[in-house]
C-alpha cells in the first residue's frame, strides 16, 4: 500500500468501505498471528520524569503530580501476580527517570527472570546504550519506545530534546536492536499538529523500522500539560489528524495491512475512549494483544498519563472479565510468552 492509498484510507468515512479495510485487517491477523490475544501484565514502575514532553501528564513540569518509585519486592509481588493469571509477559513502564540506577532496574530484571518464566518488555524512554545493554544482559526480552509521530519537526515540539541531544529515538530503537533486544514502537495517534501525511509516513515507518510490536493510541488532552483540550499550542489546521476512536481503528488495521506478523495491542488508550468496545473492536480490526495493569492502586493512580485511564481495581476479577470479554469475541487467552511470529521467523533464519 503506498502513502496516497493509506491517506485514502485513513481520510474514508464511508462505513460500507470501511468494512473492507476491516476485512482485510482482520484476515490478515488470522493468517498471521492466529486466534490467540495474548495478556501482557503492565507495572508502572515510576511517574518521575526528567522530560518536558508536551502531551504527557507525567512531564517534569507537572507540579501537581506526586510522584514515586516502586521498590523491588513491590514489582516482583506484580510479576507473581502476572504468572498467576497465566501472562507470559511483565510490561514495565516509566516516566524517563533521570534518578534510575541502571544497574538496580538489571538486578531486578534478573530477579524477574530468576523467579519466573516471565518474558520482560521495557518501556522507559530514551537511554543510553550502557544501560540498555544492561539490561539485555540481565534477561530483558523486548524494549518499547514510541517515534509519536513522523514528522522530526513536530516531534522535537511535543518532545523537547535535552540541551545538547542529538540522538534520536530511532537511534535509540536500533541501538536496542542491536543490543539484542525485540524493538516495539508506534505512534500518538491525533497529537495536535500530526496532519494525515505525517500519520501515514509513520504507518509506513512501522513496516521499515521492521518492528516486533506496534502500539498506537489516541492522544488524550492532560489538564495540566501545554496540549490541555483548547490550548493545542499551535494553530490546528484543517489537516489535523482528529484523537478520536475512530482513527485509531484505522491506524490498528492499517499497522496490521503492513506489518502482518508483529503484535499489535488494543491500547489502553483506546479503551479509554471507547469503554464498552474498544478493545473488542481492536481485536476484530487487527489488533491481538490486551496489556492489563497489574501496578498497585495506590501508584497507578499517580501513574497519570492522561485522564481517565480504565481503571481496574481487582486483577483477578478484572482478568476473568477480560477473559470472557475475548472468549465473547470468539478469540481465545494466549499461552505462553507470546513472542512475535515476526521475531521468531527472523531468529529461525538467523537475522
Ligand atoms: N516515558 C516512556 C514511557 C511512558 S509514556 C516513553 O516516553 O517512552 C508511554 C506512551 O504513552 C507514550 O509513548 C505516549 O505515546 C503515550 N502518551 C503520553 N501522553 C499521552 C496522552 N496525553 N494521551 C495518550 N497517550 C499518551
Amino acid at each position: 500500500m503506498n502513502r496516497d492509498e493509506i491517506i485514502r484510507w485513513l481520510r474514508e468515512e464511508d462505513a460500507a468501505k470501511l468494512e473492507e479495510l476491516w476485512r482485510r485487517a482482520d484476515e490478515l491477523r488470522r493468517q498471521n498471528v492466529g486466534e490467540a490475544v495474548y495478556l501482557r501484565g503492565l507495572v508502572e514502575l515510576s511517574n518521575r520524569c526528567s522530560r518536558q514532553c508536551l502531551y504527557c501528564g507525567l512531564r517534569a513540569g507537572n507540579a501537581e503530580l506526586a510522584r514515586y518509585r516502586m521498590a523491588s519486592d513491590e514489582v516482583l509481588a506484580c510479576a507473581r501476580m502476572a504468572v498467576e493469571l497465566g501472562y507470559g509477559t511483565l510490561v514495565i513502564q516509566s516516566g524517563e527517570d533521570a534518578t534510575l540506577e541502571p544497574r538496580w532496574l538489571a538486578d531486578l530484571v534478573a530477579k524477574v527472570k530468576a523467579q519466573t518464566p516471565l518474558a520482560v518488555t521495557l518501556s522507559l524512554g530514551e537511554w543510553h546504550r550502557e544501560a540498555l545493554e544492561l539490561w539485555c544482559k540481565a534477561g530483558a526480552d523486548r524494549y518499547l519506545l514510541r517515534f509519536e509521530t513522523a514528522s522530526d519537526e513536530l516531534f522535537r515540539h511535543i518532545h523537547p530534546p535535552r540541551p545538547g541531544q542529538t540522538q534520536s529515538r530511532f537511534d535509540v530503537l536500533r541501538t536496542a536492536r542491536e543490543v539484542g533486544f525485540e524493538i516495539g514502537s508506534g505512534i500518538l495517534i491525533g497529537v495536535p499538529g500530526q496532519t494525515f501525511d505525517d500519520l501515514a509516513r509513520g504507518i509506513e515507518l512501522l513496516a521499515e523500522l521492521d518492528l516486533d510490536m506496534i502500539g498506537c493510541g489516541p492522544f488524550i488532552p492532560h489538564p495540566y500539560t501545554p496540549l490541555a483540550a483548547g490550548g493545542e499550542g499551535r494553530e490546528v489546521h484543517a489537516d489535523q489528524v482528529p484523537h478520536t476512536a475512530e482513527m485509531t481503528y484505522k491506524v490498528v488495521a492499517l499497522a496490521r495491512i503492513m506489518c502482518p506478523m508483529s503484535n499489535i495491542p488494543a491500547t489502553t488508550a483506546l479503551a479509554t475512549l471507547n469503554r464498552e468496545a474498544g478493545y473488542e473492536t481492536a481485536l476484530a480490526r487487527g489488533a491481538n494483544i490486551i496489556m492489563p495493569n497489574l501496578t498497585p492502586e495506590k501508584y497507578r493512580r499517580l501513574y497519570e498519563i492522561y485522564p481517565g485511564k480504565v481503571r481496574a481495581p481487582d486483577e483477578r476479577a478484572y482478568h476473568g472479565a477480560m477473559k470472557r470479554r475475548i472468549e465473547a469475541a470468539g478469540r481465545s487467552v494466549g499461552v505462553g510468552r507470546g513472542d512475535s511470529p515476526h521475531r521468531l521467523r527472523a531468529r529461525a533464519s538467523g537475522a
